[in-house]
C-alpha cells in the first residue's frame, strides 16, 4: 500500500452502527465487475451490479474472443457477456442496467447514486472499465455515429460493401479490421509507424488478407465529409505528404482511457487517470476495491480482468467480515 494517498479528510467510522441499505455495489458489470459479482454472491453477500447499458462491458463489443480460457472455438464478447451475468444471477447477484452518476467515499456508508436513487454501501467494487481514445481530430465528433465509429462489431454492417479505413496498429485495429473484412470491399489500415504492436497472430492474419492494406507512417490530420464521413486528410510522417483519401467510413482504434472521471475527486489515480490498487485490489479508500481495466494499464485482458474481478470481491468480503465483527 506504499504508493497509496489516504485523505485527511476521509474518516470511516468502521466500529459504528451505521447501517447501508446495501453491503457491496458494484459499479460497471463487464467480466471484472460481473466476476466479482459471482464470487460476491457465492459468498452469500448478493450485490447490486450496475452494469451501464449492457451486460459484458467493453468485451461485449467484441465479435469473437479466441484468448479466453475454457473456449477452444472462441465465444462471442456479447455471449460471454450474457453467461457471466446469468453466472453471477444465479447466486442472487442483482443485475441492474444503470449507471453511477455521483459517489460520495468520504462518508461511511459510502454513498453512490443513479440518476433515479440514492444507496448507501458498506463496501463498494468499481470495475468501469475504460473507453476508446479519440483522435482529437478536426470531423472525429462532427462524424461520430454518421460514417466514424469505434465499433466494427456494432457499426460493421451499416458499411458493407464500401471501402473504409481504420486507424491504429493494435490487438483492437487488426482484430476488429479482420472482422470487417467480412462485410466491406477493402480496408486501409493507417499506422502511425512502421511497425505493429499486435499480437504476431494478428498481424500474419491482417497482412496475408487480400482485403487489407496498411498505410505506414501515416497520420490522421481531419475527417472530411458532408451529412457523411467522405474522406480523411492524412499526413506521412516521413516525407510530410498531404493527402486525401475517399472512404466510406472511419473505425478508430487508438488505444483506451480509463472511465474514472467520478473517482477523480475520491480516490487516488496515476497520471493516466487509472486507479491505483495494490496487490490485492485495494485502492486508497479502505472499503473500495478496484478490477478490471479500470486499474490496469498494462495488460488489459478478459483473463486478467477476471482474475483482478474475484481477488476484489474476496478482499470485499473480508472486508464486510471484519466490519461486522466490529459491531457485534
Ligand atoms: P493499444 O494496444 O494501446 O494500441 C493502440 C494503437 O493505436 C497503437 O498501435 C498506437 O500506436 C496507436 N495510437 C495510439 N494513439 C494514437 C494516435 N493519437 N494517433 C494514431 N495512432 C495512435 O490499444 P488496443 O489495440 O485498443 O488494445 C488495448 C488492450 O486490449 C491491449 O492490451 C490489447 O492487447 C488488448 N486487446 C487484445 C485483443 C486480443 O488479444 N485479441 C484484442 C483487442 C484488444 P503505437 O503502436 O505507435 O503506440
Amino acid at each position: 500500500m506504499s504508493n497509496l494517498i489516504f485523505s485527511p479528510t476521509l474518516s470511516l467510522n468502521l466500529s459504528g452502527t451505521a447501517r447501508s441499505d446495501q453491503d457491496l455495489i458494484i459499479i460497471g458489470g463487464g467480466p471484472a465487475g460481473l466476476t466479482a459479482a459471482i464470487y460476491a454472491a457465492r459468498a452469500n453477500v448478493n450485490p447490486l451490479v450496475l452494469v451501464g447499458e449492457v451486460a459484458g462491458g467493453q468485451a461485449a463489443t467484441t465479435h469473437e474472443i479466441e484468448n479466453y480460457p475454457g473456449f477452444p472455438e472462441g465465444i462471442g464478447g456479447s455471449a460471454l457477456g450474457q453467461r457471466l451475468q446469468a453466472q453471477a444471477e444465479r447466486f442472487g447477484a442483482r443485475v441492474q442496467l444503470d449507471f453511477a452518476t455521483e459517489v460520495d467515499f468520504k462518508r461511511y456508508p459510502f454513498m453512490v447514486k443513479t440518476p433515479l436513487q440514492s444507496y448507501t454501501a458498506r463496501a463498494v467494487i468499481i470495475s468501469t472499465g475504460s473507453s476508446p481514445r479519440k483522435l482529437g481530430v478536426p470531423g472525429e465528433e462532427r462524424f461520430r455515429a454518421r460514417g466514424v465509429s469505434y465499433c466494427a462489431t456494432c457499426d460493421g454492417y451499416f458499411f458493407k460493401d464500401k471501402e473504409v479505413i481504420v486507424v491504429g496498429g493494435g490487438n483492437s485495429a487488426l482484430d476488429e479490421s479482420l472482422f470487417l473484412t467480412r462485410l466491406v470491399s477493402k480496408i486501409t489500415i493507417l499506422h502511425r509507424r512502421e511497425q505493429l504492436r499486435a499480437d504476431p497472430i494478428l498481424q500474419q492474419r491482417a497482412l496475408e488478407n487480400p482485403k487489407i492494406e496498411f498505410r505506414w507512417n501515416t497520420v490522421v490530420e481531419e475527417i472530411l465529409g458532408d451529412t457523411e464521413a467522405r474522406a480523411v486528410r492524412v499526413r506521412n510522417l516521413k516525407t510530410d505528404q498531404v493527402e486525401t483519401i475517399e472512404t466510406g467510413g472511419v473505425f478508430i482504434y487508438i488505444g483506451h482511457t480509463p472511465n474514472t472521471r467520478l473517482f477523480e475527486e475520491q480516490l487516488a489515480l496515476d497520471q493516466a487517470g487509472y486507479i491505483i490498487t495494490d496487490r490485492r485490489q485495494h485502492t486508497s479508500v479502505p472499503g473500495v476495491f478496484a478490477a478490471g481495466d479500470v486499474q490496469d494499464p498494462i495488460f488489459r485482458q478478459i483473463a486478467t480482468a477476471v482474475g483482478t474481478g474475484s481477488a476484489a470481491a474476496i478482499e470485499a468480503v473480508h472486508f464486510l467480515d471484519e466490519q461486522a465483527a466490529h459491531i457485534v
